[in-house]
């Protein structure tokens, strides 16, 4: 089972400072919401987001403008969504889906406005009626809504190593992954499975 095929890559996108050896990058939209996920490194205690300073730095980046300053309230949303997707990460690694954060979700998303625009050659797509923190949540909540249409979604993951929770797109051939990478998350897993078989055995195993 391999979480990420290929070797595994060095993150560095330019709207993060967050470069981790974890995982593949997801196509398309998808990797909106992967970076939106990803914009806290857990394991290394690195928050993007940790100030309204940190994520208007982020929004900016990413492309939305944000018209006035953002505050505490606007980070205390977009961290809801982003651990309420998490959420919905885990459980298409296998975990069991998380009632609470799709209540989160459903109350957010009803409060972000979206549209349905076409582009030139008369493809429909949703996208967010305003800017700011609205414009960014609205995106994400679209490019979800695009990944479930297209068959997609499922492969964005959210690795089952606590300490970890990385987002990372599943490229294995069955689409069985659960760690955003073999060699450091997988291999963890593993080797506490056999400290628990080793212990429950008596030290025999
Ligand atoms: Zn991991």
């Amino acid at each position: 089972m391999s979480a990420a095929a290929g070797a595994i890559e060095v993150r560095r996108d330019a709207a993060s400072a967050i470069a981790t050896p974890r995982g593949a990058t997801a196509p398309g939209g998808l990797a909106l919401v992967q970076r939106f996920v990803n914009s806290v490194d857990m394991e290394h205690g690195v928050d993007l987001w940790q100030t309204p300073a940190g994520l208007t730095v982020w929004i900016e980046r990413e492309g939305w403008a944000t018209l006035s300053r953002l505050d505490r309230d606007d980070l205390a949303r977009c961290v809801a969504v982003r651990e309420a997707i998490r959420e919905l990460l885990l459980a298409n690694a296998g975990a069991t889906i998380d009632r609470a954060a799709l209540a989160a979700l459903n109350r957010t998303a009803a409060n972000v406005a979206l549209r349905v625009a076409f582009d030139g050659a008369g493809t429909a797509a949703l996208g967010p009626v305003s800017g700011g923190v609205d414009g960014a949540i609205g995106d994400v909540l679209a490019a979800v809504v695009a990944a479930q249409g297209e068959g997609v979604w499922t492969r964005l993951k959210a690795c089952r190593e606590e300490q970890c929770l990385w987002a990372f797109f599943d490229h294995s051939k069955n689409g069985s992954g659960m760690w955003c990478s073999m060699a450091m998350c997988g291999n963890r897993a593993k080797a506490r499975r056999y400290r628990t078989r080793r212990r429950a055995s008596g030290g025999r195993a």
